[in-house]
């Protein structure tokens, strides 16, 4: 395995951006590709764009067309066929009230800042962005961002991506984290990245010193397989931890990549040793090119009910259904099943039945 570019500046950021794989004649250097898986990559990379870092490249399996690693990053001849999907699955665009600004919730907002990420996810439901034809403003409306946040008292919490907000300047992130910071209402401000996936090499000590400045800060990454959690990617959590930064993650579920409860618990087990609380666990989104990647909803609940109770509260996430009313949780039936007069009758994580005194609801709560 790895990738045996010129190691000259592996560990800078700057050089892992800049020596992206984004076309197919590159990419066919280092992995084997037909000529004809050849050809649908590059009409799907038209599509979407393909961008992968050195580092990432460097964690596949060349000669496995399945590498978990690769069918993230790697277009192929699948995403030109999918009736189901569309460009803009949570009506996102329509619920921007400025363009930048997406708000479905009554105390908090998703701040899109940057329409570029490390690595171009095939999966990603926010393809839009990458696309002007389609995304009105996906840069460049940051002021208009901030004074609706500024114009709205109720919003105590904004969660600022993209793109990826991680792969701006030092200088870039730290204007955009003083203004926001200078607002009083906003009490918490949280950043989902794919940095320390994608590209650990950018969760400098600078970084981290800059980012201490403004907590309180939540980070959410993005760790789909635990062929990602490397010890350079281990490095750059333990570094954003110890700058005082609480870590969740969010999990995209994708077929034939970690649909698996055995893929997912060794995921979830690593990112607890990386101090990363699982978070959220993603039904794949509806939006064009990635009908390969979906699963029954079915197998997202089957994934959970393997895990809750036979592993660490900590280590699960919550399995969530993203649409644009909001995250709607799924829990497996399991738990709570019935009152029995006076009494609950719950079923346990490992099939039991328990009963249990449960005073009668006589005073609902009002709200
Ligand atoms: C996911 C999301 C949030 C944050 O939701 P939480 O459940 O609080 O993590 C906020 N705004 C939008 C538009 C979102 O999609
Ligand atoms: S990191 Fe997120 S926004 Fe960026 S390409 Fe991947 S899924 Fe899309």
């Amino acid at each position: 395995m790895g990738y045996d570019r010129p190691r000259f500046n592996w560990n800078d950021w700057r050089w892992q951006l800049t020596n992206r794989i984004t076309t197919v004649d590159e990419l066919r250097q280092v992995i084997p590709m037909t000529d004809e898986e050849a050809v649908v990559a590059e009409r799907a990379a038209r599509r979407f764009p393909m961008a992968i870092t050195p580092y990432y490249l460097g964690l596949m399996d060349r000669d496995d067309p399945n590498c978990p690693i690769r069918r993230q990053v790697v277009p192929t001849g699948d995403e030109l066929d999918d009736p189901h999907g569309v460009p803009d699955p949570l009506a996102e665009v329509q619920q921007s009230p400025v363009p930048n600004v997406i708000r479905i919730y009554p105390d908090r907002v998703a701040f899109t800042v940057l329409d570029a990420c490390p690595i171009s996810c095939r999966f990603c439901f926010r393809k839009r962005m990458f696309d002007p034809a389609t995304d009105p403003a996906p840069q460049g409306f940051l002021d208009e961002g901030i004074r609706y946040i500024v114009a709205h008292p109720e919003i105590r919490d904004v969660l600022v991506t993209g793109g990826d907000p991680l792969i701006a300047a030092d200088a870039w992130i730290e204007r955009l984290l003083v203004r926001l910071r200078a607002i009083d209402h906003v009490e918490i401000i949280r950043l989902g990245t794919r940095v320390p996936a994608a590209l650990p090499q950018r969760v400098t000590p600078e970084l981290c010193e800059l980012l201490e400045r403004f907590h309180p800060i939540w980070i959410n990454t993005h760790f789909n397989h635990p062929k990602e959690l490397t010890p350079e990617a281990i490095r750059a959590c333990d570094r954003l931890a110890r700058a005082g930064i609480p870590l969740g993650n969010q999990t995209v579920l994708l077929k034939g990549i970690n649909d698996d409860p055995e893929v997912m618990r060794r995921l979830v087990h690593g990112l607890l040793r990386a101090r990363v609380r699982p978070y959220y666990l993603f039904q794949c989104h509806l939006v064009e090119g990635t009908r390969h990647f979906r699963t029954p909803i079915e197998r997202g609940i089957e994934i959970t009910r393997r895990l809750r109770g036979h592993t660490s509260g900590l280590a699960n996430p919550l399995f969530v259904v993203d649409t644009p009313r909001g995250k709607v949780p799924i829990l497996p039936h399991a738990g709570w099943i019935e009152r029995d007069g006076d009494e609950v009758v719950l079923e346990t994580y490992d099939g039991h039945v328990w009963r249990e005194w449960n005073p009668p609801d006589d005073q609902r709560m009002s709200g």
